[in-house]
């Protein structure tokens, strides 16, 4: 079955086919530095990691390109508040610079724990503002742009199919009477500012042929997407809440300014709730007065002594168009469920020495995983089978490190062994050496190694 996708702008499954055969070129909107993940965040990554997976397992070549905002994201997703690095800086005192830095550390380090492949390239927003300087210039050349005081805009009224990715109505935007326009200047309320202008308190600034300033946040996504993949690229991925604004804008200002279509396949990922609610990274801090550990970020869940590769399995759980409530007894069955699988080992599987068994659940799973990344889908039927091989072919679209873990796992044991140990540390307690000899000799016959410890027996399974 060849790869089939979730395409946001026509609304259907199409069937994945690059535009340059075995090369998938793959955008995704990264992390802007300004706090900590939270596993919400981190949800739509592991979404990403599993397309670019399935991806590899097809066979293509994955060119993975994800930015880090380092500047102009603002505290809203259109252009009021604060640039979110500035507030963070004043809030640490720290320069904006340090405070990129630390918080992209910070998280590499998440993504590298829950064994999401790091994109081969991972430009930042600040090394690129003269490719965003050059696109505006395009733009301004195709006449798409008007200066104010506040900045240069983008004119969303000569962009005849603006919003079609959302599928908005721009009339009602552009007369809605609810909208607040923050900004004056503007001529309609979804034009957005590609240059800010005129910041004098603004830390991070740039010369440019407007004056001194800064980028806007829709406009790197662009400028970085282009300048690694080209004007028109196959696959940009990001949160559902981006739909509206950051792609729809990133759409408008790369078409306008290239006069070629910008994306083929648009995918977006469904939220993690907490609770019912959306998370925030601006209120990570935030305690409540629950006797259970408050889980925000990956350190928080790793704080109160979980796997973070058992979040990645939640993640699996769900599939990635659909909404994951997360809780403390979600997270509790996933260790279960996880711990399950690596207590799996070679000499048990059901599937060995049966190549056409084999190909038949390979094939299952595989159709499952194709079919617009039925990963949940996937791992009930890998699970069905309860096969090491199995397991440990198709670990290269899980990542859960099975083969490793398998060996390192505990498996705990069976009633049948506790209760032989249990005769054998009675038989030697009472100095019956004959019956313990003939104990340990059947917990051999059955695959453990057999030791005496300062409680008793002890039993190793030889397949650890
Ligand atoms: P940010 O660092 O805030 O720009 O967000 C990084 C990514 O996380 C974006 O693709 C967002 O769409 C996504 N995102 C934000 N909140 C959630 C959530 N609660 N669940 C899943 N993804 C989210
Ligand atoms: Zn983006």
């Amino acid at each position: 079955m060849p790869v089939s996708l979730y395409n946001t702008m026509s609304r259907k499954k199409e069937v994945f086919e690059p535009l340059v055969p075995s090369t998938a070129r793959l955008y995704c909107c990264g992390p802007t530095v300004y706090n900590y993940a939270h596993i919400g965040n981190l949800r739509t990554y592991v979404f990403e990691d599993i397309l670019h997976r399935v991806l590899e397992f097809n066979g293509f070549k994955v060119m993975h390109v994800m930015n880090i905002t380092d500047v102009g994201h603002m505290t809203s997703d259109a252009d009021d508040g604060d640039d979110k690095m500035q507030t963070a800086a004043l809030r640490e005192n720290k320069s904006p610079w340090e405070i990129a830095k630390f918080y992209e550390d910070a998280f590499f380090l998440d993504t590298s724990r829950l064994n999401i492949i790091k994109p081969q390239v991972t430009p930042r927003a600040t090394e690129h503002v003269v490719e965003m300087i050059e696109l505006i210039q395009r733009l301004e050349a195709n006449g798409y742009t008007y200066v104010t005081t506040e900045g240069v805009y983008f004119d969303t009224s000569r962009n005849d199919d603006y919003g079609k990715l959302a599928r908005l109505q721009l009339e009602n935007q552009r007369t809605g009477r609810n909208e607040v326009v923050a900004d004056e200047t503007k001529r309609n309320p979804s034009d957005f500012v590609l240059w800010f202008l005129n910041k004098p308190t603004h830390i991070m600034k740039w010369e440019s042929p407007w004056g001194p300033g800064y980028p806007g946040w829709h406009i790197e996504c662009s400028a970085m997407s282009i300048k690694y993949l080209g004007e028109t690229f196959d696959i940009h991925c990001g949160g559902v809440d981006h739909i509206p604004v950051h792609h729809t804008n990133e759409i408008a200002q790369s078409e306008c300014a290239t006069h070629a279509p910008f994306v083929k396949y648009w995918m977006h990922g469904e939220f993690l709730l907490m609770n019912g609610g959306k998370l925030s990274k601006s209120k990570l801090t935030q305690q409540t007065n629950d006797q259970r550990p408050k889980i925000s970020t990956l350190q928080t869940m790793i704080d109160a002594g979980y796997d973070p590769l058992s979040y990645r399995y939640l993640c699996l759980q769900a599939h990635y168009r659909s909404e994951l409530n997360f809780s403390l007894e979600a997270l509790d069955a996933s260790t279960a469920g996880l711990r399950k699988v690596y207590s799996l080992r070679p000499e048990t599987d059901p599937l060995a020495g049966d190549a056409e068994a084999y190909q038949t659940a390979r094939r299952r799973v595989l159709d499952a995983m194709n079919d617009d990344l039925g990963v949940p889908q996937a791992v009930g039927i890998l699970n069905s089978y309860g096969s090491y091989s199995l397991w440990a072919e198709f670990d290269a679209v899980v990542g859960i490190d099975f083969v490793k873990r398998a060996k390192t796992t505990d498996v705990e044991l069976p009633a049948e062994v506790l209760e032989l140990i249990a005769k054998r540390n009675e038989a030697r307690k009472t100095r019956q050496w004959a019956a313990s000899d003939a104990l340990r000799d059947q917990l051999i016959g059955m695959g453990y190694e057999v030791g005496d410890g300062a409680q008793g027996t002890t039993v190793k399974s030889r397949s650890l």
